[in-house]
């Protein structure tokens, strides 16, 4: 099963949520001592897909062990074939190169890598080059297999590094259940993360902002991508009644409510888990991934 974890706007406790969700569901069943060693075998899979800000890492402590880079192919122009016609800028979509004059110029924070430029040359003056956009880490947190990606700083396009995150660790591999931290906002990076989950898990707070957000992050995950989503209110009870009456002519469950908690507070604010500060909140993110399942087996196939 594929979970991802939107929230829209941002600071409303959605890595705070999935991070306590993956640490419930990794120890549901396992003996205290054993967690530690179970790396081998995690049935979860987290991946920080907030890659301009990745801050899982913080709570999770993973051991990363493995790096690669993640670049794209970007056109390179040899000068002494190019007749200077203009073509790659005319077919160019991302307005990524321009010809001036007697120069080609490439702009590859605004190139997709997508070839056309290279095609399209009638004198085979292009060829193509790796460019570095950032960075995949992976390792283990204890029961839990993490891997998060790392966008350079600079660079305009985070969705490439998404794909190449979720793709390097097969989303849809024999992990029991793959967590997607999304980012906040409802743009290009947010759908990559949510395409091909089963479940889009929402994280809102009861606020007028809140609830212009949860309507945007609804729009894209339900409407336009056709998936099921579920609600968790966090900071329960300060701010106002809109995100319940939002959800209730919605139809959308609210699966699970967090009340305001200085000791919660406190602490994210020590890079500590909900779940680890206040152990009895354990169960009820294994009932908030029990009712998950229950949607979808009621609804669609899980993968
Ligand atoms: S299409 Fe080829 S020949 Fe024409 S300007 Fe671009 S690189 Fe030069
Ligand atoms: S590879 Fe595609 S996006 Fe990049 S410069 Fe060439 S045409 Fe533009």
């Amino acid at each position: 099963m594929i979970i991802a974890v939107a929230s829209g706007k941002g600071g409303t406790g959605k890595t705070t949520v999935a991070t306590s969700l993956a640490l419930a569901i990794a120890a549901d069943g396992q003996p205290e001592t054993d967690r530690a060693q179970a790396a081998d075998s995690a049935s979860v899979l987290y991946l920080d897909c907030d890659v301009e800000e990745p801050n899982a890492a913080l709570f999770l402590n993973p051991v990363l062990e493995h790096r690669e880079q993640v670049g794209i192919l970007i056109p390179r122009v040899d000068h002494d074939r190019c007749t200077y016609c203009g073509r790659c800028a005319e077919v160019c979509v991302w307005h990524a190169m321009a010809v001036v004059g007697r120069k080609v110029l490439i702009f590859p924070e605004l190139c997709h890598g997508c070839g056309s430029c290279t095609l399209n040359c009638p004198e085979g003056a292009i060829d193509e080059v790796v460019h570095v956009m950032g960075m995949l880490e992976s390792g283990r947190a204890g029961p839990i297999a993490f891997g998060h990606g790392i966008l350079n700083v600079g660079e305009a396009m985070a969705v490439p590094v998404i794909r190449q995150l979720k793709e390097s660790h097969g989303a849809k591999s024999d992990h029991r259940v793959t967590l997607l931290d999304a980012s906040p906002g409802t743009s290009c990076p947010v759908v990559e993360t949510m395409r091909g989950a089963d479940f889009v898990l929402l994280v809102t707070e009861p606020t007028p902002f809140g609830l212009h957000d949860l309507r945007l992050t609804v729009q894209v995950a339900r409407d336009e991508l056709n998936l099921p989503v579920g609600v968790v209110i966090n900071r329960d009870g300060v701010g106002d009644m809109g995100v319940e009456s939002y959800c209730a002519a919605e139809g959308i469950p609210i699966l699970m409510r967090i009340p305001l908690d200085r000791r919660i507070a406190r602490a994210i604010s020590e890079g500590k888990t909900l779940v680890e500060v206040l152990p009895e909140y354990r169960p009820r993110f294994l009932d908030l991934y029990a009712q998950i399942a229950g949607i979808l087996a009621s609804g669609r196939e899980v993968r």
